[in-house]
């Protein structure tokens, strides 16, 4: 097993690996799988392994530059997603713990959640960062 290891770091060695990117491919690969096994479609199946084939030729590839850019690319949109989110389920969550008694709105200008009384009609809410605006309660 020492051996194998040594061999496959060798191997390795200069070569892209496991990226964000990759981990990313593989479980599209994984998700497209499954829905192409269970639709019975060839055509996704088809897009599986294009997606698979293309994971490890970003693994093995020694262009590293040119893998580190699509890895930069991917990487960017997919910590906004997350980020995106993970504000938005806080949100839902926050709703949800208060919804009896207040309601929670994000400022327009900054993002901050500002919870307001419930069953007041019409009012302005005022934000820490100077901003108005109306909403019905
Ligand atoms: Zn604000």
């Amino acid at each position: 097993m020492q051996g194998f290891l040594y061999k496959l770091k060798q191997f390795m060695y200069g070569r892209n690996g496991l990226d964000g990117l990759g981990i990313g491919l593989f479980v599209l690969y994984f998700i497209l799988n499954n829905i192409s096994y269970y639709s019975r479609s060839w055509i996704l199946n088809i897009i599986a392994i294009a997606v698979l084939v293309f994971m490890i030729f970003r693994l093995l590839s020694a262009n590293i530059v040119k893998r580190r850019a699509e890895n930069d690319f991917f990487m960017y949109y997919f910590r906004r997603v997350r980020s995106w989110y993970t504000r938005h389920a806080d949100l839902a969550k926050d709703r949800a713990r208060v919804k009896d008694t207040h309601k929670i709105y994000l400022c327009p200008k900054c993002k901050r959640k500002l919870k307001v009384p419930k069953g007041r009609g019409k009012l302005e809410i005022k934000c820490i960062c100077g901003n108005k605006f109306t909403k019905r309660t």
